[in-house]
């Protein structure tokens, strides 16, 4: 192996332990759930997730698989994305 190949690998490996270097813009994943299988998903228009909860705004443009995604995800989402303390409370009452 070159050296820039072993100068590359090092580099990947500090990266790999700063994760606040990456801001996902968007992304789509399934989600499963305690029932069923979701599609989350982050657009330029916000999160989405194909459960009843979200889909009838219950808790507002939240459900319990978008907040743990923010949870999972943390500070490697964009601001806009973040999770909303809000959306939180309206949910727990
Ligand atoms: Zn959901």
């Amino acid at each position: 192996m070159n050296s820039s190949m072993i100068g590359k690998i090092e580099k990947a490996h500090r990266y790999a332990r700063e994760p606040e270097r990456i801001s996902f813009e968007s992304f789509k994943a399934s989600f499963q759930g305690g029932h069923d299988s979701y599609t989350v998903e982050l657009t330029d228009a916000g999160w989405n997730c194909s459960c009843h909860t979200f889909e009838a705004h219950l808790v507002g443009s939240t459900c319990a698989h978008v907040m743990a995604m923010q949870q999972i995800l943390g500070g490697m989402l964009p601001d806009r994305a973040r999770y909303d303390e809000q959306a939180t409370e309206a949910l727990v009452g």
